[in-house]
């Protein structure tokens, strides 16, 4: 390549675990400093909000976290119209991620779980975000906006690298496809994936039954799980039919069913309603005439189906888009 590239890391609603999944390349991290330059990284460098205003155009934006604020529309939108390839990188940017889970509830629970309610939190005066009165510092509180959004909802996205974070491995074949892609030896089709191609399930090295039948959904703390057989046939609740592989399995490995954080698998869009429809077909309820309601329910119960189904995911959930938004 005869110039370096310009690439621009732009965070949204984040944790700092896509910066860190950046940073833990180390060596590749340092090869593609070699051919590119940072012309923007608020969390890692010390970048500043204007200096956006200085950037003419930048090649490459690796948009991370969800977009709750009108500050992080405006700044996407800003980076956007100046990108060449535009990446969601993370389960936020892609989906949504974890944050989406609050759109569950109203905006003002949501403010009164954070500030007020949660266990951890010490606020005698019940002062919420923008309302203290002693504000030296003259801080504005963010202005929300209504939902937590994920990246392409505003903007047109070309490459998604999910995961969260994104492995290692990932984030590699994406850097590398960039590369190529900007030395003029490959295309790119507008909403690639970079991850796997069928499900986690077609991946995992877990003995699988022909057929899985069981007696009632298990909570993991509830059974002791065999680590060579599929969790499902265990009763175990593991999103691995309906998830993307191309993540090396590291929960499954770790003896922790999959909670679907590479988002869908290709050709379904909602993770939860796919399962929602296909897993209690899996309980087998005998003698069924006999069994009350109460008992009944109890075997084919799921607990917090939400965050089970959709902790990645909510924003990908037409359904619950449709009634927050009313
Ligand atoms: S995708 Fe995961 S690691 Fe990345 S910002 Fe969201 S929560 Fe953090
Ligand atoms: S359901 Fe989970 S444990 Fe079973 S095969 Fe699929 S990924 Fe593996
Ligand atoms: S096994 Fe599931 S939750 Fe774990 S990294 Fe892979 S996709 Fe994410």
């Amino acid at each position: 390549m005869s110039r370096k590239l310009k690439i621009a890391v732009v965070p949204g609603e984040v944790c700092g675990g896509c910066d860190m999944a950046l940073v833990d390349l180390h060596k590749n991290l340092i090869d593609v400093i070699g051919l590119a330059d940072i012309v923007f990284w608020p969390i890692a460098m010390d970048f500043k909000e204007e200096d956006l205003d200085e950037l003419e155009s930048i090649d490459i934006a690796l948009f991370q976290g969800s977009i709750r604020t009108e500050k992080h529309k405006e700044i996407i939108e800003r980076v956007a119209s100046k990108a060449k390839i535009k990446v969601a990188f993370g389960a936020c940017a892609c989906f949504g991620g974890v944050q989406s889970l609050a759109d569950l509830y109203k905006l003002e629970e949501v403010l009164n779980e954070a500030y007020l309610k949660s266990p951890s939190t010490i606020n005698e005066e019940r002062i919420l975000p923008g309302e203290s009165k002693a504000n030296p510092y003259k801080i504005t509180a963010p202005k929300l906006v209504e939902i937590n959004y994920k990246v392409d909802d505003f903007i047109d996205v070309d490459v998604y690298v999910p995961g969260c974070p994104p492995p290692k491995e990932i984030i590699s074949e994406a850097v590398n496809k960039l590369i190529k892609y900007f030395e003029g030896r490959i295309s790119l089709e507008k909403g690639t994936v970079i991850a796997g191609t069928r499900t986690l399930c077609d991946e995992c090295p877990r003995e699988k039954p022909e057929k899985i039948v069981i007696d009632r959904f298990k909570r993991i703390h509830e059974v002791r799980l065999d680590p060579s057989k599929c969790f499902l046939a265990q009763g175990a609740i593991c999103l691995g039919p309906a998830t993307r592989g191309g993540c090396g399995s590291p929960c499954i490995k770790a003896n922790m069913p999959c909670r679907g954080c590479m988002g869908p698998a290709p050709n379904i869009y909602d993770v939860g309603a796919k399962l929602v429809s296909a897993l209690p077909s899996l309980v087998e309820i005998e003698n069924e005439p006999k069994l009350s309601d109460d008992e009944l329910s109890k075997r084919v119960t799921i607990m917090d189906p939400a965050g089970l189904f959709y902790r990645f995911t909510l924003g990908l959930s037409r359904l619950v888009r449709m009634v927050r938004r009313e």
